[in-house]
């Protein structure tokens, strides 16, 4: 049953409404992701993680903190409480300007801008999307682009940012982009380097000894 259907029958008004709304976002236990504060904290060098005081310090420093959903202390809470879908799906991600005032403030010496970086490429990997921030779709795109051709090309980076966030901007901005392209600013050619299997080969001996290192 949907949830205006049983608000219907139980003759709920607008207050027991919200109430179901606020406990639907409640989580259970076995609903964190458990394994999500580790992964960070590996990818982070941030073992430090586990000893955070939540004293604030680092929201107090954050020069963007009052934008974000959720401040970095939050966050910190949230990662080493296995909140992986709200972490990830924040705002809080994309708008770290990776200005190092929190790590350089953090009482116990938490790298949270690292943090911030790790959580930046879980998102990407994962595949989580901002509706407002498409920085995500621009960062996976861009390293397809370059570990494919070992280059990165603008105008397709671009064709393909917009065609996957909003197409309308893409209207928009046609008469710009001619304008760049007609001066030879732009280029719809796909650049690549000459050995492309070269660089597969480099990159995969780099995967090769990250896991053996891990191992
Ligand atoms: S400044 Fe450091 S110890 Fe304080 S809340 Fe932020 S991460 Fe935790
Ligand atoms: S590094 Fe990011 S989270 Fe830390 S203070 Fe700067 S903007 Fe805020």
């Amino acid at each position: 049953m949907d949830r205006s259907k049983l608000a219907e029958s139980f003759a709920l008004d607008n207050t027991a409404t919200d109430i179901i709304e606020i406990k639907r976002r409640i989580k259970y236990e076995n609903e964190l992701d458990k394994g999500f504060r580790k992964k960070i904290a590996e990818s982070a060098h941030g073992e430090k993680l586990y000893g955070c005081i939540q004293c604030g310090t680092c929201s107090a420093a954050c020069p963007v903190s009052h934008y974000m959903d959720y401040t970095p202390r939050k966050i910190i809470q949230m990662v080493r409480e296995g909140f992986k879908t709200e972490v990830l799906n924040s705002s809080t991600v994309w708008l770290c300007a990776s200005c190092y005032a929190c790590t350089v403030e953090c009482p116990k010496g938490i790298k949270i801008t690292d943090v911030m970086y790790a959580l930046k490429r879980e998102a990407i990997s994962g595949g989580y999307k901002h509706k407002n921030f498409p920085a995500s779709v621009l960062a996976s795109n861009f390293f397809s682009q370059v570990l494919n051709n070992g280059r990165n090309s603008e105008g397709p980076l671009l064709l393909k940012i917009y065609l996957k966030t909003n197409p309308f901007m893409l209207f928009k901005n046609m008469m710009l982009g001619f304008k760049l392209w007609r001066r030879g600013r732009i280029s719809m050619k796909t650049e690549h380097i000459k050995d492309k299997k070269a660089l597969k080969k480099l990159l995969q001996s780099m995967d090769n000894m990250k896991e053996a290192a891990v191992i």
